[in-house]
């Protein structure tokens, strides 16, 4: 994920407080998001494993600053998910198995995309 250098201009307004989207408007922007990766996982497809996401994920928090935009999302499953939010929030990432039954560490030799 490439970041700018320098933020951008907007963000020298005065922060609003960010609203998660409801409705009609937030179903159309998930699908939007959700389209983006096919519907998969973009942690899971870069072990090389196709998995369905669950959870329209924000790269950085709006509970720590983050914008709501295309940008600062990405599409996770429910284990990736939870490793993501573990990360975000400084706590130690959880590690065992997932609702598939895999292990969900990503050093885990079943999820090593070299597996053979
Ligand atoms: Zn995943």
């Amino acid at each position: 994920m490439l970041m700018p250098s320098r933020p951008p201009t907007d963000r020298a307004r005065p922060r609003e407080r960010v609203e998660r989207l409801r409705g009609r408007k937030a179903v159309e922007v998930r699908k939007r998001r959700m389209a983006r990766t096919d519907g998969l996982c973009e942690r899971c497809d870069a072990r090389g494993l196709t998995v369905f996401a669950t959870v329209v994920d924000h790269i950085k928090p709006l509970a720590l600053g983050g914008t709501d935009e295309d940008s600062n999302t990405r599409n996770l499953c429910d284990p990736c998910h939870a490793e993501a939010t573990a990360e975000q929030f400084g706590m130690r990432t959880a590690r065992g198995i997932g609702r598939d039954g895999r292990p969900t560490s990503p050093d885990h030799p079943w999820n090593r995309p070299d597996r053979t």
